[in-house]
């Protein structure tokens, strides 16, 4: 039985040990744009991240490839995620498609880009809660291997993923989509070494294995296909397949059985490679993620909320800080389908600054998948491309916040945008004279 007893937890003193202009919370896709962001704008730049590393989604859920944010083969995501790429490609980590990547590689480049920009780090520390001023947070508090201890900062990014620092300073949120407020399912992806890639049956044909599979109950993952990619290792198959339903990620008794749901299906699935799908007879499991793949959990009421009419009409704003291609990508929080919706060709649409900014508290923004849009906006700039430049929208204006001495609220959009595009992230694109889209002169990669 659960939570039927409580216990009391004693008042403690606890030492400050960190201090900065700008604290960012986690530090997955979203996070690095904030971090990187904030300090190349000048800011004294804390990251604190509850594990090891850098990349979230991308290292330690073992998420794989980065998915295209593109108009006309051009990238919409040009500023620290680009800088990002750049950095893995460098050391060797990405593949010519400029998509997939070596996740070991992958937290190299994230904590180097951190470093090198003058970002400070904390890892190890699982924000535990805020203390609160008013409507201000004045510290936090993070769970670490030296116990209990606070940082303290003048402006706060939530890059968490699931809004934690948001929801415990009290700020409201939605949940899930908005009928029966289930989120996406989670998926713990796995890779597979010793393939005989070149005996592999094609996607067509290994979804009709799959499909018999299931029918003969020997699968029993919900998923209505076998969703897999290749990886830098050509003997190596990444798997973003199996599917665990109706669980919420902010509930620990959930998350867990989550994990112990999705590691069950991979052992299914494993069986049934060796067994039934050409060229993996030899096959190895050779990584899970190690945390299960989150699709989707809180997204924080802001000043602004971005609704799916409003994409779906190509929405643009004066203050858009974030261009976005990626279809709306919906895998049934409920059991089987996808529900895939594509934007036309050249088009795109925005998402203005006000979507950063939560309502109920003055000094926080909210960077990466966790923002003020609803859950059809929310599965496609959830992807790590438009993630990172959310976060890189958020850690400018962080810094913009502090070094002004205002509340995020108070600053305008647009400056702030303006402030992105001195980042390199704004290619601003116009039509050309044969309907081509080419970046307008004076902008592009300039300096903060
Ligand atoms: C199964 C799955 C498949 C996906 N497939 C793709 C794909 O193929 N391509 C693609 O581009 N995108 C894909 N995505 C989407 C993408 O990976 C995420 O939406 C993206 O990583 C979100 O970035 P983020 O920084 O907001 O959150 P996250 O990547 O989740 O990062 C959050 C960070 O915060 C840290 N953190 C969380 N809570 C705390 C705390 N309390 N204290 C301290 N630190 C904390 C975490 O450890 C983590 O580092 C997929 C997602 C999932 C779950």
């Amino acid at each position: 039985m659960h939570g039927v007893s409580t216990v009391q937890r004693p008042a403690a003193t606890v030492k400050v040990i960190r201090e900065a202009d700008v604290v960012v919370v986690g530090g997955g896709p979203g996070g690095l744009g904030a971090a990187v962001a904030a300090a190349r704008k000048g800011a004294r730049t804390l990251l604190v991240e509850r594990y090891g590393c850098l990349g979230g989604m991308a290292t330690v859920g073992g998420v794989n490839p980065f998915m295209p944010n593109h108009v006309q083969g051009k990238r919409l995501d040009t500023g620290v995620f680009s800088d990002w790429c750049d950095e893995i490609r460098e050391l060797g980590g990405l593949m010519p498609d400029g998509s997939t990547f070596n996740p070991e590689i992958a937290k190299l480049a994230a904590e180097r880009l951190c470093l090198s920009a003058g970002v400070e780090l904390l890892y190890h520390a699982w924000f535990d809660e805020p203390l609160l001023s008013g409507r201000c947070i004045d510290a936090c508090l993070f769970t670490s291997k030296s116990g209990p201890v606070a940082v303290r900062g003048r402006v706060y990014v939530d890059c968490t993923g699931d809004a934690d620092v948001a929801a415990r300073a009290g700020c409201r949120f939605e949940f899930g989509r908005e009928s029966d407020h289930l989120a996406q399912p989670m998926t713990t992806n796995f890779d597979v070494g010793r393939v005989d890639t070149a005996r592999m049956p094609d996607r067509k044909a290994i979804n009709e294995l799959y499909r018999q599979a299931k029918e003969a109950g020997r699968l029993t993952c919900p998923r209505e296909d076998c969703l897999w990619f290749r990886t830098t290792d050509p003997s190596r198959i990444h798997f973003n397949t199996t599917r665990v339903v109706m669980h919420d990620a902010t509930d620990v008794e959930r998350l867990t059985a989550a994990e112990i749901e999705a590691r069950r299906q991979i052992v299914e699935y494993l069986a049934w490679l060796r067994e039934c799908v050409a060229g993996f007879e030899e096959c190895e499991l050779l990584t899970m993620g190690q945390h299960i793949g989150v699709r989707e959990s809180r997204r924080v009421k802001g000043i602004r909320y971005l609704m799916r009419s409003e994409v779906e009409g190509l929405c643009k704003f004066p203050d858009g800080i974030l261009r976005c291609r990626y279809p709306i990508d919906i895998h049934n929080p409920a059991g089987a389908g996808t529900e895939l919706v594509s934007f036309p060709p050249d088009e795109w649409y925005e998402v203005p600054y006000g979507c950063l900014v939560p309502e109920d508290v003055d000094n926080l923004l909210v960077g990466g998948r966790p923002i003020s849009v609803d859950h059809a906006v929310h599965s496609s700039l959830r992807v790590m491309p438009p993630a990172c430049t959310l976060g890189q929208a958020a850690g400018v204006a962080a810094a913009m916040a502090a070094e002004q001495g205002i509340a995020p609220r108070r600053l305008d959009g647009v400056a702030v945008k303006e402030a992105l595009l001195g980042q390199g992230v704004w290619l601003v694109w116009e039509a050309g004279a044969g309907g081509e889209m080419r970046e307008r002169a004076g902008t592009g990669r300039l300096t903060a």
